[in-house]
């Protein structure tokens, strides 16, 4: 299936979806603190975005049981809501989903709470700089094999590893489409597969560990920790290709 070239409008319909999450994050973000327990966080993300007329597109993706992933510390994505409390220290990455019209958005940060280590605000960092040098690279030519052999590059270059068997993906009128973007080159040459185009829309999301990038499912079905045992942290964007470049979809307006 090719991926799909949206038009100007289509795109406006995924910046609206986007903005409500960019909104999202940043008021979520400003709740992680200590004491506040990861259902909460939950609780008042859905309420949120259904305040901005939007509907949290995770509830229920896949089987998923919440509207926001809350991945503490170990957890790299995908950390389901408990009654965890947050405590100083911790670092958690909140991931968001939305649908308004029929059209998604996604992305996602890592924050700290409270007072964090130097190496976990220089973990959070690699996750965060790794999705702006994506972003900065794209243009219409550019093979989606050669971007992730970059990203690759990028992380093992200050010293982490990407973690294995997840990925970025396509977005529009379903929350995942193609192509799948993997933060390293999975197999074959970087100078194959399909090419980026004007008018193409996908999330990038740097998923970063410390030591090793082979992933491990925890008991609760979800959660994705690394081998390593490590914390590990995610960034994530939804960008459209305009104009040359990537502009980015999730941030507020
Ligand atoms: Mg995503």
């Amino acid at each position: 299936m090719a991926i799909p070239i949206r038009k100007p409008a289509e795109i406006d319909k995924l910046r609206k979806a986007n903005i409500i999450v960019a909104k999202t994050l940043k008021y979520l973000s400003g709740q992680c603190k200590p004491g506040v327990s990861l259902l909460e966080l939950d609780r008042m993300g859905e309420e949120y975005i259904r305040s901005l007329g939007a509907r949290p597109s995770f509830k229920g993706l896949y089987g998923f049981p919440a509207s926001v992933c809350t991945s503490v510390n170990e957890v790299i994505i995908h950390g389901v809501p408990t009654e965890y409390k947050l405590q100083e220290g911790d670092i958690i990455g909140l991931d968001i989903g939305t649908e308004l019209d029929g059209w998604y958005g996604d992305a996602a940060v890592t924050v700290g709470v409270g007072t964090i280590s130097k190496a976990d605000e220089a973990l959070i960092q690699i996750a965060k700089d790794t999705l702006y040098f994506a972003i900065e690279i794209i243009r219409p030519g550019l093979r989606f094999k050669e971007l992730s052999y970059e990203i690759e590059k990028f992380i093992k270059a200050r010293g982490y590893q990407p973690l294995h068997g997840f990925c970025g993906h396509g977005i529009g009128r379903k929350p995942h489409e193609e192509p799948e973007i993997p933060n390293y080159l999975e197999h074959g040459s970087p100078k194959s597969g399909p090419k980026i185009k004007e008018g193409m829309v996908f999330c990038l999301e740097p998923m970063i560990c410390q030591k090793l990038g082979t992933p491990k499912i925890l008991e609760d079905k979800w959660s994705v920790v690394s081998e390593d045992g490590l914390r590990g942290s995610h960034y994530e964007h939804t960008v459209a290709v305009i104009g040359g470049k990537a502009e980015i979809l999730s941030k507020e307006d």
